[in-house]
């Protein structure tokens, strides 16, 4: 066994179906009162109303002005409304984009949050807050922007559409695979991120199959809560450094880039992390894990090439610079002619390679 530094993450976490309806003794057990319910506009408000008639009298107001990529003008406005409805706590409902607004109000305010994920991009796990001021996406990682308490509710992920959620399952995915290989892995979070990506490997394709499978519904989000621990508790590598070149260069959309640049990176990596290949092809129960993933994003009918979400030909060459500029610890050092290589075929959308 190789020697290992644990740092667990305080969490409090309510999982399961129906589990709306413990908001309100969840609120009253934090000791919150004049909570301001966040989130989306259009389809994420509507289930903002549905929260603040849970909170019932605890509640002050609902804004749905969350933005994707966390805007700092965003924020300020919000920042604005929990002034003026003296606000004594968030409760964040949608995924990480309205998520991020909730933290972005707790980290200037210390406001409590209480966080109801509808998707499974992971953010309500961990210390890590991303935001964007003139263009640019800054990422701070405190203990000030983790949530109190998180509520996953099942029933809420039902009407996800398929192609988010499953997108939203392979970045989910991509916290766990990365966290095998991290530099700072260690045995428990190794397991769960086992576990994680065979929970989500498992009930992905029967989303797509019937929307409507309770069972698949609570296996992805079982999985996405196992992923998202992982990001929160230990560094990512080059994949997560491409797409957030990609995401924050190209305006790229989140979840796809995560899906399509994935094999890629893993495949880059393989040589380099043979344990924990073995255990991500264990736990997609595949003989390859970049070729794994490779075809589960296909059976999934995710986009498989860069092209096919606005990524631009020749802003490959810019890519790889942004990359080589401000690497992050990887288990293969960054070669440049390789890296190339990686992304012409992620933006042609041929199958990964070593
Ligand atoms: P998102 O929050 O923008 O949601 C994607 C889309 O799904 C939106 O249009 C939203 O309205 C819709 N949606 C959400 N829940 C729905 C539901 N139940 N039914 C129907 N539609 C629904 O995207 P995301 O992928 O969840 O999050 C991406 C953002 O989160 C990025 O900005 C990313 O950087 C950030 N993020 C941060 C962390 C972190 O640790 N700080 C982790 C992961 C992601």
């Amino acid at each position: 066994m190789q020697p290992f530094v644990y740092d667990a993450l305080p969490a409090r976490v309510v999982f399961g179906s129906g589990t709306l309806a413990q908001l309100k003794a969840e609120a009253e057990r934090l000791g919150v009162c004049r909570a301001l319910v966040l989130s989306t506009p259009g389809r994420g408000e509507e289930q903002a109303y549905e929260v603040a008639a849970q909170l019932g009298d605890l509640s002050v107001g609902i804004h749905a002005g969350a933005v994707m990529h966390t805007p700092v003008e965003a924020t300020e406005q919000a920042l604005q409304v929990v002034k003026e409805l003296r606000a004594g706590a968030v409760v964040a409902i949608g995924g990480g984009s309205t998520i991020g607004l909730g933290k972005a109000i707790a980290l200037r305010t210390d406001l409590p949050q209480i966080v109801i994920p509808t998707t499974y991009a992971g953010s309500e796990m961990t210390p890590i807050f991303g935001e964007t001021k003139g263009g640019v996406k800054i990422t701070q990682r405190t203990l000030k922007v983790l949530p109190e308490v998180v509520i996953y509710d099942v029933d809420l992920t039902m009407g996800l559409p398929a192609s988010i959620a499953t997108t939203s399952g392979m970045n989910a995915m991509a916290h766990a695979v990365e966290a095998l290989y991290a530099r700072d892995r260690n045995p428990v979070i190794s397991l769960m991120a086992e576990e994680g990506i065979r929970s989500l490997a498992g009930a992905l394709p029967r989303i797509p199959e019937d929307p409507h499978d309770p069972t698949a519904r609570s296996d992805a989000l079982y999985g996405a809560w196992l992923c998202g621990t992982c990001l929160g508790a230990v560094g990512m590598a080059l994949h997560h450094k491409l797409c957030h070149v990609l995401g924050g260069t190209f305006n790229l959309p989140h979840a796809e880039t995560h899906t399509i640049v994935l094999p890629h990176a893993v495949a880059y990596n393989a040589p380099a992390a043979p344990e924990a290949m073995e255990r991500i092809a264990r736990a997609l129960r595949a003989a390859d894990a970049a070729q794994g993933l490779f075809e589960l994003a296909g059976r999934l009918g995710a986009k498989q090439a860069l092209r096919d979400i606005g990524m631009p030909e020749d802003s490959i060459e810019q890519a790889v610079k942004a990359t080589l500029a401000a690497p992050y610890w990887n288990p293969r050092p960054l070669e440049e002619a390789a890296l190339r290589s990686l992304l012409t075929r992620a933006w042609n959308g041929d199958p990964p390679q070593a």
